[in-house]
């Protein structure tokens, strides 16, 4: 069997911008995607299939804590869940990074603050194609340069929710987006401006997903070897446990083990700790690199929650709807000191998303609520935990053990927004958006998620300098092992309380720097350069033994 300069696992955010800064180095990757590349086909665009089906989400059953299903529905598909994603792609604000006190607790302080994230934020934003404005929000934190697109514009209804809000006094922004749009020139847009966008996959390929944005772009690196349909089912280490040998993955039905220098482990916060729990062995009897007992632990997904605000005048056309932020309760208000959290607009609800709560939304026709309704995403801050964690089951199964934290924070944020769309005309009913992020479900009906919205999953191997305290060193490297990594979203320290993708997305690109050093390669820009100069020399592919899983070269 062939051995391996990297292997990396998983191709979502954290694992897809990794494996983008190291193909450039010439180093021999190999990368594990447990599932397959996300059909591009009309279905795509159907909101029934997206979000009553499991095609897209996974039908994957976890538990909870007592032992209920869990249906989290997470997209096991090159590009992770960013295949799906809304792709609002935010900064984390200074403040995050300190310690904060919230009514459930304090927040803790991340060991890099702002000022150490903002070069690498500047650089996910490029390579995320993200559009933005900057200096309207005012707890924005300062930058380096403007976004490097503008800003996507509010269509008419957004437009007069914004001046209407302004009117209130509050500061509405433009939610800085990952898609390829070029409103100047429509002609020559890859982005289409569609209504189903947040929770869809895209047809077109013009969202910035961690397939089109960071995996496409270097697939056809000679050196790079993509196995799809290959789960790691777990690694294994030396007889000194400090270094990682190899990965297990089943091949026809037959273990098969590939061999590595260094391993970049990034199946999502949850599936990372459950692999590194499932690898345990003599040397490691808890998990790999769990000598600090944190490893599934501390696990964040922040609260969250979705209403309909629905004006009994108004329709509300808009196609594409998730352009509009407010960030004017993210720290409090008057008379309450506790950080509130963040409010976005989502992507427009339909007809076809409702169906089946037709007679909760009664009186009102379903077809009535989504024309009328402009349509809300609230997001609180939850707390680290240690007893939040991610265990396993006697039978191997993943459990979410889970107590929600700051409930006060989030009722407050829910009670403050309700009596703003009053206000505003945009309030004459306000009802539970049941579906979104709550794959398959027509159970749920509710303002807040339960513990199956686990897509802002964060927090399960925090990142720190103390081995006794965290999980993983500031290089995102295992401190209980010299060449095990982890670079999803799996490092957080605290949630905060913007969609988290951004930090992931820049960490792997941080990550990704160390690891060019680790590994003598040069860097990546300087690597581009001399990959587009003809004279340099080409690298001899990469083969993988024969498999039931197809290798993706190209
Ligand atoms: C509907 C929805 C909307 C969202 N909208 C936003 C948004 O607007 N903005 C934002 O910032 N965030 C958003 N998120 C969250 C965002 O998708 C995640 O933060 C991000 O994808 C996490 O990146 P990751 O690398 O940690 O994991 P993922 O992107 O989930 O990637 C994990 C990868 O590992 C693979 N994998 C798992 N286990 C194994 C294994 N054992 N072997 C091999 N491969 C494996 C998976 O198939 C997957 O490809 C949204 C999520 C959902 C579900
Ligand atoms: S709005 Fe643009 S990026 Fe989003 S799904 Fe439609 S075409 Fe794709």
């Amino acid at each position: 069997m062939d051995h391996f300069d990297i292997i990396i696992i998983g191709t979502g955010a954290g694992g897809g911008t990794v494996l983008h800064e190291l193909a450039t180095t010439g180093k021999r990757i190999l990368v594990l995607e447990r599932g397959p590349f996300l059909p591009r086909e009309k279905e795509n665009w159907d909101t029934k299939v997206a979000f009553n089906t499991t095609r897209y989400f996974g039908p994957e059953v976890w538990q909870d804590r007592d032992g209920n299903d869990l249906r989290a529905g997470m997209c096991y598909h090159v590009g992770g869940n960013t295949k799906l994603y809304g792709a609002a792609l935010f900064r984390l604000r200074e403040r995050d990074f300190e310690a904060v006190r919230h009514v459930d607790g304090v927040s803790p302080e991340w060991p890099l603050k702002y000022r150490d994230w903002e070069p690498w934020y500047a650089r996910a934003e490029q390579l995320y194609h993200v559009h933005g404005e900057a200096g309207l929000d005012p707890t924005e934190p300062w930058r380096s340069g403007p976004y490097p697109w503008p800003a996507v514009s509010h269509e008419p209804r957004i437009a007069e929710i914004t001046d209407a809000l302004k009117a209130q006094g509050l500061t509405p922004s433009y939610t800085p987006l990952g898609v390829r749009l070029n409103e100047k020139q429509p002609h020559l847009s890859p982005c289409i401006r569609c209504s189903t966008c947040d929770g869809y996959p895209c047809l077109v390929h013009a969202k910035s997903d961690a397939e089109v944005s960071a995996v496409r772009p270097v697939m056809a690196e000679p050196n790079v070897t993509l196995l799809v349909d290959t789960r790691a089912e777990r690694l294994l280490t030396d007889a000194s446990g400090r270094e990682v040998t190899g990965v297990e993955v089943r091949l026809d039905g037959e273990p098969v083990i590939f061999t590595a220098d260094v391993f970049v482990v990034s199946c999502g916060s949850i599936n990372s700790a459950a692999l590194l729990l499932r690898s345990a062995n003599d040397r490691h009897p808890n998990g790999l690199a769990n000598s600090s007992g944190l490893l599934g632990r501390n696990l964040m997904k922040h609260v969250l929650g979705s209403i309909l605000g629905v004006s009994s005048f108004k329709t509300n056309p808009t196609k594409f709807q998730k352009s509009l932020s407010v960030f004017d309760y993210y720290w409090g208000e008057p008379g309450f000191e506790f950080p509130m959290g963040q409010i976005q607009t989502l992507g427009k609800v339909s007809p076809a998303e409702l169906e089946g709560s037709e007679a909760r939304y009664a009186p009102l026709d379903i077809e009535f609520v989504s024309r009328h309704s402009v349509d809300w995403w609230l997001t609180s801050e939850d707390l680290p935990r240690a007893n939040n964690q991610v265990r396993l089951g006697r039978d191997g199964r993943i459990v979410i053990d889970y107590t929600e934290t700051n409930a006060a924070e989030f009722d407050r944020l829910m009670g403050r927004w309700k009596e703003v769309l009053k206000g505003i005309g945009c309030g004459c009913h306000i009802l539970p958006n049941g579906r979104y992020f709550n794959a398959g479900s027509v159970t749920t009906f509710t303002h807040k998620l339960g513990t199956s919205g686990l897509g802002h999953q964060v927090g399960t191997a925090k990142f720190g300098e103390d081995p006794a305290t965290s999980v993983l060193d500031l290089n995102c490297r295992a401190h209980d092992l010299d060449n095990l990594y982890v670079v999803d979203g799996s490092f957080f320290v605290s949630s905060a309380a913007v969609n988290p993708t951004l930090t992931i997305i820049a960490n792997a690109l941080r990550v990704g720097a160390h690891l060019h050093e680790r590994l003598g390669a040069a860097s990546a820009s300087f690597a581009r350069m001399a990959n587009a100069n003809p004279a340099t020399p080409t690298r001899v592919p990469t083969t993988v033994a024969p498999s039931t899983a197809e290798p993706v070269l190209a």
